[in-house]
């Protein structure tokens, strides 16, 4: 058994789930965090189990030929981006693996099988001065806190804790986010607003989101506020109506002890309710999609165009299909469909995306498209029980894009006695896609396509399109 601070000299051979590096010594594992595929290092026992244990890196004594110089100063303290110091290619390598891994492993997909029908990762083209892609995020959701010294101050919060980090600009994210928190701090220190403190419950503002439709350049900025009211909001509009691009300046209010950082609602104190902009389907004319502070839309609007045009190819519409879009946001999935489809139904939790969804379908003159409020797990049974003898109600497609605990079973079982011919999934989180396609496939369902997407460089996250076939 090892012990705590015992140094050890380690080979990383491997990377984890979350970007850990893993190396093994006569066949124990050992996790660290920031160590890469090889990398020889010199690390130091924290926590050792019975079958594993972590250590923290000392040295690196040999670096891996895939490690580059992350170009972010807080990369590591911050723990947004876990892979910033991977090169890109290998990066894409990495996520490629993990959706087979688990396909594999969670989803009891053969490995021959799996190479059959398992296409390349679609990455994303890093920016010309970088080594990897940068300033993809749409959108930005800061924290605000203190300093030691009292100084207000934004940023992340540093790893697990909740302690704000300054960081007066994430890579990630746009050149204006900058500007906007400045001003927001200026605002804030001119006419003594205080930011939140989540151990006494005291101060005001939690949270600043923005987001920036990357076809329009219209920008939304929406404080979300520990009280009912925000004081001196004109003096704050003023600054912020004069960022180019300032289009929405909302506040959201959140008065309860959780990590949530949005309220349930939203009031708009300057500009429009809501932002534009375009997804393109490739080869064909743009959508346009209003976006309201609560509703949720793709954080990459670059990958986000390819990844839907993979899920429209994976469809195989002609004209004539009905067609469900489960988990459906504002439509952003239901709308791209419309256009080659008969007849699609959308359905979504949030009730502000659904009326998102409903003020897009109209602004785009799309009229085959119906939208349901409520859980997945919910609508679409009630509807089958219902309508289960009206042939015309039958769904050739259905479409689903769930959270990262994948879709709940009441919703997987419906949608097998509905007998789509095909099911697309598309889905953020490789564990829960591979338990719910082991479900499909063994209810007579048949993996055809498999594509994973880079959505998210520098992180460990990957998105990934399945098409399943009755
Ligand atoms: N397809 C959309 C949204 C995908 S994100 C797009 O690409 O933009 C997943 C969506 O599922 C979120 O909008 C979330 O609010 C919604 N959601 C979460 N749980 C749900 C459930 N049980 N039933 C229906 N929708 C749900």
């Amino acid at each position: 058994m090892y012990k705590k601070n015992e140094i050890i000299e380690l080979q990383i051979t491997d990377l984890g789930s979350e970007g850990e590096g893993i190396g093994k010594i006569d066949g124990f594992p050992f996790f660290v965090k920031g160590a890469l595929p090889g990398d020889t290092i010199r690390a130091s026992v924290m926590k050792a189990k019975k079958n594993m244990a972590f250590a923290r890196m000392q040295e690196i004594l040999t670096p891996s030929s895939d490690r580059i110089e992350a170009p972010c100063p807080v990369f590591g303290r911050c723990g947004g981006c876990q892979l910033m110091h991977l090169s890109y290619p290998a990066q894409l390598r990495y996520k490629e693996q993990k959706v087979k891994n688990a396909l594999q492993r969670i989803g009891g997909v053969a490995e021959e099988e799996l190479n059959a029908v398992m296409e390349p990762i679609i990455g994303m083209t890093p920016n010309p001065q970088s080594a990897v892609p940068l300033r993809y995020r749409n959108k930005t959701q800061v924290p605000f806190g203190k300093d030691r010294d009292g100084n207000t101050i934004y940023g992340f919060y540093a790893g697990r804790t909740h302690a704000v980090i300054p960081c007066m600009d994430c890579l990630l994210g746009v050149e204006e986010n900058k500007d906007i928190l400045e001003n927001v701090r200026q605002w804030m220190e001119e006419n003594h607003v205080q930011p939140y403190d989540e151990t006494t419950g005291k101060g005001l503002l939690r949270h600043v989101l923005i987001r920036k439709g990357f076809h329009t350049g219209q920008i939304m900025t929406c404080l979300v506020i520990n009280g009912k009211k925000l004081p001196k909001k004109e003096a704050l509009c003023e600054r912020l109506a004069q960022i180019p691009g300032m289009h929405s300046i909302s506040i959201s209010v959140n008065e309860e002890n959780t990590n949530v950082i949005m309220g349930d609602n939203y009031e708009t104190i300057w500009g429009e309710d809501r932002i534009c902009d375009e997804i393109c389907r490739l080869g064909a004319e743009s959508i346009t999609y209003g976006i309201s502070p609560l509703s949720f839309y793709q954080v990459n609007p670059v990958q986000t165009e390819k990844l839907y045009t993979t899920a429209l190819e994976y469809a195989g519409l002609t004209g004539n299909e009905t067609v469900w879009d489960l988990y459906c946001g504002i439509g952003t999935i239901s709308l791209f469909l419309a256009k080659s489809a008969k007849q699609v139904y959308g359905v979504e939790i949030v009730p502000q995306a659904i009326a998102d969804a409903k003020e897009n379908a109209k602004q785009n003159g799309i009229t085959n498209a119906q939208f349901f409020v409520g859980a997945a797990e919910e609508v679409l049974p009630a509807y089958y029980r219902e309508r289960r003898t009206d042939s015309s109600c039958h769904p050739d497609v259905i479409v689903v894009d769930p959270p990262r605990k994948g879709c709940d079973i009441a919703c997987l079982e419906t949608m097998v006695q509905m007998q789509p011919q095909r099911i697309v999934y598309v889905s953020c989180d490789p564990a829960t896609l591979a338990r719910d396609i082991k479900y499909l496939r063994e209810q007579g369902y048949k993996l055809q396509r498999v594509r994973a997407c880079d959505m998210f460089p520098n992180s460990f996250h990957v998105e990934t399109a399945a098409l399943l076939v009755r």
